[in-house]
């Protein structure tokens, strides 16, 4: 068996033992179609099921599938002996069921007594994929071929790991009464966010806030040495304030302000052409009184 496949059967079947409870010999019940297959790829099963499982084995027959191979006919002969040379399996069905049927009985609905199923039939391994913790086992020519845990297996497994993590009813119940007052969970409680305003000493704009206001509130809250700083600033600022918002009333305007401007560019021009034109008409005049 080739070294990657050995350790995908040996992880495979630490699955099942830690958490299924497999233990060594691990039963394999044989179907007759397997049993004809093996004696057709000429394996024997005991030897190759323990290198398969890398474990001591047990293969075994039901009844039912023996007497399914026996009804075949004389040719299968050779097959029953071989199943026979295995373990009996009794099942209570007087009148035999067809293998398929027998083999899910036992296995019922979560393999309680932890058999392994070794069968060439498609359906009944896809019917066993739907219930956690049945290794199936079947021959690919003479290749004995341990199917990977199926996806039940693994969302079982996926639970109980999840399980283990929290404490049992026991434990639970233990606490309680070690100490009444705590409770076993409680949610976390969620942070309150508290309204998010900027840092004051990063933004400016407060600062040209106060100025506008002669009177501010803020300017007290600040240390001792600044508001020193602040009121010799605000009395010079109070000032200029008083002399600067007699201009700047009208600006802060905007339809004075621009009629202001226009205003004032045009009397420039003027000026200046007034300023030009009376030299030109003295020149013009002095030319005309020279003349
Ligand atoms: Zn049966």
């Amino acid at each position: 068996m080739k070294a990657k496949r050995q350790k995908q059967y040996k992880k495979c079947m630490q699955i099942y033992q830690n958490t299924f409870g497999f233990r060594e010999p691990y039963q394999v019940i044989v179907d007759g179609n397997f049993c004809q297959a093996a004696l057709d790829s000429r394996t024997n099963l005991k030897e190759q099921l323990p290198k398969t499982l890398l474990g001591q084995a047990k293969p075994m027959y039901t009844l039912c599938g023996l007497a399914e191979i026996r009804a075949k006919g004389e040719e299968f002969l050779g097959t029953v002996i071989a199943l026979k040379r295995y373990e009996k399996r009794r099942c209570p069905h007087k009148t035999p069921l067809t293998s398929a049927e027998c083999l899910a009985e036992i296995i019922g609905e979560d393999n309680p007594h932890n058999y392994c199923v070794a069968t060439q039939d498609i359906k009944l391994r896809s019917k066993f994929r739907k219930i956690a913790g049945v290794p199936l086992l079947y021959l690919n020519r003479s290749v004995m071929i341990l199917e990977p845990p199926s996806g039940k297996t693994l969302e079982t497994v996926a639970k109980l790991e999840k399980a283990k993590t929290l404490p049992s009813a026991a434990e639970i119940a233990f606490l309680k009464q070690a100490n009444p007052t705590v409770k076993t969970k409680e949610p976390p409680k969620p942070r309150k966010k508290k309204p998010k305003a900027p840092n004051p000493l990063s933004c400016k704009k407060k600062k040209e806030v106060p100025t506008s206001k002669k009177e501010t509130d803020t300017a007290s809250k600040d240390t001792s040495t600044s508001v020193e700083i602040n009121e010799n600033g605000k009395r010079k600022l109070d000032d200029t304030e008083n002399t600067n918002s007699v201009d700047n009333e009208p600006a802060t305007l905007a339809p004075t302000a621009e009629e202001d401007l226009p205003k004032k560019k045009p009397r420039k021009r003027k000026k200046k052409n007034k300023g030009e034109n009376p030299t030109l008409e003295s020149e013009v005049s002095a030319s005309v009184t020279n003349d």
